[in-house]
């Protein structure tokens, strides 16, 4: 029997729907949630990040403020905007869209957001937070993950899960989130022996490699909840690190790409932007 296909684009959007009811709720005592992204230089996909980010604020009802920054901007500048916002009460989140240019630093900006309102969950603050599973903010993309794993269902509980992927923005995050939820996790990479023997144990399998159709049929236990965050544009279009086609015959569950993991991330920064606007408001 082929697998559930696991619906990112829904899920995303019943997370907006319920985010945007609590809004409502909130902006009747008071609080209207802002978030400020800010975005430098032109790069195109950057743009139709933030631009995607900015209609989901609508959607939600979040304040968005956009700063757009040229090129040219030097890092003492973006800093001192970054403190700004820092101390701008009326700012709850601050998103810095990466990539940055070449010339600025990126950790040392990361470094200068506020924990407390660092929605993205980048800061070592909150990545230390997470480990100790007392993050104000779990990163976006990894708690979509198992935002979709608790949606379908899927038990974590004991299972057996193997991330494939051991990035600081993916892979670690999201083993830890699996821990905290009670699965037994395996991280695996690139010097793994034997990885399809290591795969095919897996009751959740995660694949974060950032290499098309890596993951093939032979590597998933039959039944396994298969979630796919790779993103590849090839000449054929846009494919996850899961060989899709295959893989969905052997799993019981398995996120497709587009339209898996993919719409989760923003879902979840809208949740983080709201988490944030309660926190400093004390409710
Ligand atoms: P990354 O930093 O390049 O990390 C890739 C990981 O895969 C590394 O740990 C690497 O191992 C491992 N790997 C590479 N080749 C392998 C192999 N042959 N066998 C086993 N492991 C291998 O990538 P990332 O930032 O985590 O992103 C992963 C994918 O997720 C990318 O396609 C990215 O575009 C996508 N992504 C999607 C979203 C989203 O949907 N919202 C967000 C973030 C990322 P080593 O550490 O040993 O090199």
């Amino acid at each position: 029997m082929a697998a559930e296909i696991i619906d990112g684009k829904k899920v995303s959007a019943d997370i907006k729907a319920e985010l945007a009811a609590e809004v409502t709720e909130l902006k009747a005592k008071g609080i209207e949630p802002c978030l400020a992204v800010v975005l430098v230089g032109e790069d195109p996909a950057s743009q139709v990040y933030v631009r995607n980010k900015e209609e989901a604020c609508d959607l939600v009802g979040i304040k968005s403020i956009k700063h757009t920054l040229p090129v040219s901007t030097g890092q003492e500048e973006l800093l001192s905007l970054v403190n700004q916002l820092n101390d701008d009460l009326s700012v709850n989140g601050i998103l810095v869209q990466l990539p940055l240019p070449k010339h600025i630093d990126e950790h040392a900006v990361l470094l200068a957001i506020d924990p407390a309102k660092d929605v993205d969950g980048f800061h070592p603050i909150n990545v230390g937070g997470l480990m100790i599973g007392e993050a104000p903010f779990q990163p976006c993309t990894p708690s979509g993950m198992i935002e979709l794993l608790k949606r379908y269902n899927v038990e974590m509980t004991g299972a057996k899960a193997v991330v494939i992927g051991r990035s600081n923005i993916v892979g670690k995050p999201v083993a830890m989130l699996l821990l905290h939820n009670n699965a037994t996790v395996e991280i695996c990479h690139s010097k793994t022996r034997d990885l399809a023997g290591e795969t095919r144990q897996a009751d959740i399998l995660i694949a974060a490699i950032g290499r098309p159709k890596f993951v093939t049929a032979d590597m998933v236990k039959p039944g396994a909840a298969v979630i796919d965050v790779g993103v590849n544009r090839t000449e054929a279009g846009l494919c996850g690190d899961v060989d899709f086609e295959s893989v969905k015959e052997v799993a019981g569950a398995i996120t497709p790409v587009p339209g898996g993991v993919g719409p989760m991330t923003i879902a979840m920064l809208m949740r983080n932007s709201v988490a944030a606007a309660r926190q400093q408001a004390g409710i």
